[in-house]
């Protein structure tokens, strides 16, 4: 069962549980013997969405296209450069340090690597006790109770509480890594690449557990994956990131139906099919590496390798626009006049463009 045929989803009518607005994080280059800053990486460069309950939005691109930074500004890991960040209506993007420690109750992270996120020399019902010892929230036998409780819920047994990390498969230990995000009963949690380092056998299995523990517990995620067919999977909705921007931001369905943006198709196109038979749209094949996100290229970012670039792509940036309803894409195509330039089967109703944010 795909995300968008689940239930437990607040209504886009309902107050979001986190709103992001134009967030930037540039970190400095430093040179020399003074470290003079000799320039910036803009690896988060004025991304705006919001997150209903219970729905998880997507977050997809290649390497250094600024999702995992993402992720680690909206948790409060590092500062953002500019923007801001409310959670349940509050402004957390500048908050005091004891604030701050309690709003991080509501929001944890699954990191990628379950083999470096667990403390090897702690057992791993020490691990998931941890974050409850720190804030307070549970001791004693209702502490062993709770621990208990959160190894039942992932799927592991109790008996494993005892053992160190080193004695659990690489699913075994993302699950820990789960059940430690669920001790403080969060409402948001990022997931950052949480299969992409797991068996292809295992990610099914521990995607399939985040579905069930959202239906649960009324969870939120920001899921962050390179792999489209993992995303497509869980995200209710999904937002396609090329260095530092957003380029294209739809419901899962929509996207995948018909994606508008040139990089969002050459990434869909470039999904393996099972069936070697079914049709499928044609190959786009993209020219060249990401471009440095210290240097990004003037105009649309994506023109240095989009195979339908024109002149005015290479001075003029596209503003992310909703062409549809819902469904946002920042491509000079879409302006309706020269929609015809594309040789793949995208048609826009040019006249419906509207200034929005997803
Ligand atoms: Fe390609 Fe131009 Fe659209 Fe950018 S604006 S995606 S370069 S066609």
């Amino acid at each position: 069962m795909c995300a968008a045929n689940r239930t437990g989803l607040a209504t886009p009518a309902e107050a979001p549980l986190l709103e992001v607005k134009n967030l930037k994080k540039h970190f400095p280059i430093r040179k020399g013997l003074l470290r003079r800053v000799a320039g910036h990486v803009y690896a988060v460069d004025g991304v705006s969405f919001t997150l209903r309950r219970g729905e998880t939005l997507g977050v997809v691109g290649e390497s250094g296209c600024g999702k995992s930074t993402t992720g680690r500004v909206v948790m409060k890991l590092i500062d953002p450069t500019a923007g801001t960040i409310r959670l349940a209506g509050e402004d957390i993007t500048q908050v005091p340090p004891d604030r701050l420690r309690q709003i991080r109750r509501q929001m944890q992270i699954i990191f990628q690597d379950p083999y470096s996120s667990l403390d090897p020399r702690q057992s791993a019902g020490s691990i998931v006790a941890e974050p409850m010892i720190v804030h307070g929230t549970a001791r004693g036998q209702e502490l062993e109770d709770r621990v208990a409780d959160l190894f039942k819920r992932v799927g592991l047994r109790t008996d494993d509480m005892r053992k160190l990390p080193v004695a659990f498969s690489g699913g075994q230990r993302q699950r820990v890594g789960i059940a430690r995000a669920l001790a403080l009963n969060p409402s948001l949690i990022v997931c950052d690449e949480p299969v992409s380092a797991l068996d292809v056998s295992i990610q099914a299995q521990v995607v399939n557990l985040l579905m069930d523990l959202q239906d649960e517990l009324g969870l939120s995620y920001l899921f962050i994956a390179h792999d489209l067919a993992v995303v497509h999977h869980i995200s209710h909705r999904i937002a396609v990131m090329y260095l530092g921007r957003m380029v294209e931001f739809a419901e899962t369905e929509d996207l995948f139906a018909e994606p508008l943006h040139p990089y969002t198709r050459a990434l869909l196109s470039a999904i393996p099919i099972p069936d070697p038979t079914a049709r499928r749209a044609e190959r786009i094949v993209l020219a060249g590496d990401l471009p440095s996100p210290s240097k990004p290229p003037k105009g649309c970012h994506f023109h240095t390798r989009c195979p339908f670039a024109f002149d005015r792509c290479r001075v003029e940036d596209p503003p992310l626009r909703e062409i549809r309803r819902g469904h946002f894409a920042a491509c000079h195509l879409l302006d309706g006049q020269n929609v015809d330039a594309s040789n793949a089967a995208v048609t826009v109703a040019g006249s419906a463009l509207s200034e929005g944010e997803p």
